[in-house]
């Protein structure tokens, strides 16, 4: 004991590279930290990485809906 933080408690931003520390309110309207990302920026940054992986598959598998229809009303 003695160790307020453990090191678990910090991980390399997989975006930036900067450190990122679990419980650090970067956020300060939604109250939370965005570990294992230094920031909410990179974690932003990181789901549309992926989203538009998916994005990319899903278009490549289907053909896209025809565009101009406008069913909202
Ligand atoms: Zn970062």
């Amino acid at each position: 004991m003695g160790t307020a933080r453990p090191p678990t408690d910090v991980a390399t931003c997989a975006i930036c590279g900067k450190p990122a520390v679990r419980g650090v309110v970067v956020d300060a309207r939604r109250g939370v930290d965005a570990f294992p990302f230094c920031s909410f920026r990179c974690q932003t940054i990181d789901l549309g990485n992926w989203l538009g992986e998916e994005y990319r598959i899903a278009a490549d598998e289907v053909a896209p809906p025809p565009a101009g229809r406008d069913d909202d009303d």
